[in-house]
């Protein structure tokens, strides 16, 4: 079955509001092309059930609807506040790491080593930055006093931020290796990491999920000073890049994120490396059935930055209007994608790089295809990289890729524009090529007289890097 969706891909984050199958079915109908698990709610029984669905799913439809797990990581969180408690601005309130119900002059925080890393002066934000604090004492190794700068309600375990300490927390907690367990074991294609501070922790990640014997690639999220810092790091040692902005947010002035996202997006392009747009995209539809114009905006902006997906999170997890959530961000994807011109991005590849001369090719791969308007470019590929380049180029005409590789198979489905095919005979070069041809005109995705551009990899059966370049038209 074929169901066409934009290039820019929509990444759903699945919950009560959606799971079952046949809500399930309708959000892959509505444009859903990854389906996000997000570990910092609901149970494993439950992210089975979804995970079941979506691989019945991809089998019924002949689809590969990706999964991406994401870990909550080193999350801050207080813990029960008594009910109606405020803090009032300029009062004192104590942050305690001893576990006591939490009202308006104490209150109790999940992580024993925070009263080593706070330093005098230093920031808290509460509730997604709806409350700050500042640390004025430092009392004992359990206990340090601040001061309420901006005060109001507080409930029970809200998220703490402090955007100027160095917290030593690592970056994997007990309850992420359980849930990485969970998703390696569950054959998770991608595995998304909060909170990274340093590119040494997407690589630690990375051991864990070859140690567990996964090949989920990894998603490091931006979303503290410290990652912005090491962005350069980070996206090397990633496999994507999450631009988080909902923590973002609070971590960082808020007017800073708009620039962020547009400098990260371009660096991931330029690096080949898919990159996510996330958060309150569609906010406004957890209650609505249309989104706000700034939202339409919003989503506009991330695919004119370029991004490869934009993501929901509430909004399909939880909302009331998940598929018209789904639905609105498909067709201001369209619309955008039609309207701008999004297209032929990246770096030219680097002489000094040793991927040098497959480089080359997937870059005059997409430059011939724009000079003679093909309407596609079809790739062979065994480890993938060839899909994750040719995508970061942005051609305007359809990329295919063929592979026998079954562990990229769902993987690529996140990536810009790509869709992917199952092909596992490797006669030679010509037979294949005259192969894929025929699938695709089979799926009604090709037709006759339409010109193609093929990369692959000569001779066929070596399994080496892309190396050779044709054109052909359809007969
Ligand atoms: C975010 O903070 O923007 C984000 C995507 O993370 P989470 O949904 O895990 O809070």
């Amino acid at each position: 079955m074929n169901i066409r969706h934009n290039k820019t891909k929509i990444i759903a984050t699945i919950g009560p509001a959606t799971s079952d199958l046949d809500t399930l079915r309708n959000m892959v109908h509505a444009g859903m092309d990854v389906c996000r698990i997000n570990f910092s709610h609901g149970t494993h029984e439950q992210h089975l059930n979804i995970v079941h669905n979506i691989k019945e799913i991809n089998r019924e439809l002949g689809l590969n609807i990706s999964l991406l797990g994401d870990l909550q990581g080193p999350k801050l969180r207080l813990g029960e506040v008594e009910e109606g408690t405020e803090l009032v601005d300029g009062s004192d309130v104590i942050i305690t790491t001893e576990a006591c119900i939490g009202n308006a002059s104490r209150v109790y925080v999940n992580y024993p080593a925070l009263p080593t890393d706070v330093e005098i002066d230093d920031s808290i934000l509460i509730d997604d930055g709806n409350l700050t604090l500042t640390v004025t004492e430092k009392i004992d190794d359990k206990t340090f006093k601040t001061r309420v700068i901006h005060g109001g309600p507080l409930s029970s375990k809200k998220g703490f931020n402090l955007p100027n300490t160095n917290i030593s927390l690592p970056s994997l907690t007990e309850k992420d290796l359980k849930d990485l367990k969970f998703a390696v074991g569950n054959q998770f294609d991608w595995i998304g990491l909060s909170f990274v501070r340093r590119g040494s922790d997407v690589t630690e990640l990375k051991e864990r999920i070859s140690e567990m014997g996964g090949t989920a690639r990894v998603v490091a999220k931006i979303e503290k000073p410290e990652a912005i810092r090491y962005i350069k790091s980070i996206v090397k040692k990633s496999d994507a890049i999450m631009v988080a902005r909902g923590d973002l947010g609070v971590e960082l002035p808020l007017e800073q994120v708009p620039m962020l996202q547009k400098k990260i997006v371009e660096r991931c392009i330029n690096f080949s490396k898919p990159v996510i747009i996330a958060t309150q995209m569609m906010e406004s539809m957890i209650n609505n059935a249309r989104p706000t114009r700034a939202e339409a905006s919003d989503v506009a902006n991330a695919v004119m930055d370029g991004a490869d997906a934009v993501m929901l999170s509430a909004e399909t997890s939880v909302g009331k209007y998940p598929l018209e959530a789904v639905g609105a961000v498909r067709r201001i994807v369209g619309s955008t994608e039609n309207g701008w011109d999004i297209y032929l991005k990246g770096k030219k590849p680097s002489k000094s790089s040793p991927t040098f001369l497959s480089d080359q090719i997937c870059y005059a791969a997409v430059q011939i295809s724009d000079q003679i308007s093909a309407q596609a470019i079809i790739s062979l590929t065994q480890s993938g990289y060839t899909a994750f380049k040719i995508a970061s180029y942005r051609p305007k005409c359809a990329i295919f890729i063929f592979t026998s590789n079954k562990t990229i198979f769902r993987l690529l489905n996140l990536v810009w524009n790509v869709q992917v095919f199952y092909y596992d005979k490797m006669d030679s070069t010509d037979q294949t090529m005259t192969d894929v041809l025929n699938i695709l005109k089979e799926k009604k995705l090709i037709k006759v007289g339409d010109l193609a551009v093929h990369t692959a990899s000569m001779p066929i059966l070596s399994k080496s890097r892309t190396n050779a370049l044709k054109i052909s038209r359809v007969d």
